[in-house]
């Protein structure tokens, strides 16, 4: 995840900027106007280890007082920003990794299930048409028995029909079985996967994009992060 540490504007907080989120911190005015908007970047890399890049050549950031562009960092180095020493808590970067989860692997998650849900749908109803073919067949033979009598070829034709039917009823045997099975394991494994990465919940029926546009855990409020 990455953080870019700013003034807010209007208000100069401290901002923070993850994606498609922002969260501020701190009492109005209490960031100097020596912090620039977009004023360093925290990259984190794991196991309490950050990677802290300065974001412009005008900017000032230091790390134990002195200037850096860009440095490895934990959370016993003190950063400060611009020419007035603006303290950078690690209580900050602290909550905006506890209020958010990146979500941007559950689109993926999404639409494969709705593929494989069409997929489903389309094998059930390429066979119901194939079923539907050995009675063709049948009307067939009965209209070459009107037309030629009983010949051999009529014989053959109602042959074909009768082993026709029996292979389609077989396999509809097995497919009845085998068919919704095969969804109910895809349905379960859906319902594990399409869940917040914080508190485990299924997600429920709503898309990808409904997730873009709550923003947020319906169950224990955790900001998405969809970057
Ligand atoms: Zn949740």
């Amino acid at each position: 995840m990455e953080i870019i540490f700013g003034r807010e504007e209007k208000t100069s907080q401290l901002q923070a900027k993850v994606n498609n989120l922002s969260f501020t911190f701190g009492d109005n005015g209490s960031v100097p106007k020596t912090v620039s908007r977009q004023h360093c970047k925290v990259t984190v890399l794991g196991e309490g280890a950050f990677m802290l890049q300065n974001l412009k050549m005008e900017n000032d950031t230091f790390v134990n007082g002195m200037g850096i562009q860009t440095k490895q960092v934990t959370q016993q180095d003190v950063i400060e920003l611009g020419s007035s020493h603006y303290k950078l808590r690690w209580d900050y970067v602290q909550a905006v990794l506890s209020k958010t989860v990146n979500v941007s692997h559950l689109e993926q998650i999404w639409n494969d299930y709705q593929d494989k849900k069409l997929q489903q749908q389309i094998a059930e109803r390429k066979f119901n048409t194939l079923k539907g073919a050995t009675g063709l067949i049948t009307m067939i033979a009965i209209a070459m028995n009107l037309i030629l009598g009983n010949n051999t070829m009529y014989i053959v034709l109602y042959a074909v029909a009768i082993l026709l039917s029996l292979g389609f009823t077989i396999k509809a045997y097995i497919a009845a079985s085998k068919l919704p099975n095969e969804m109910k394991v895809l349905t379960e494994k859906f319902q594990k996967d399409y869940s917040c990465p914080k508190c485990n919940h299924y997600l429920g029926a709503q898309s990808y994009e409904l997730l873009k546009q709550n923003k947020a855990c319906p169950y224990c409020k955790v900001n998405f992060d969809f970057g």
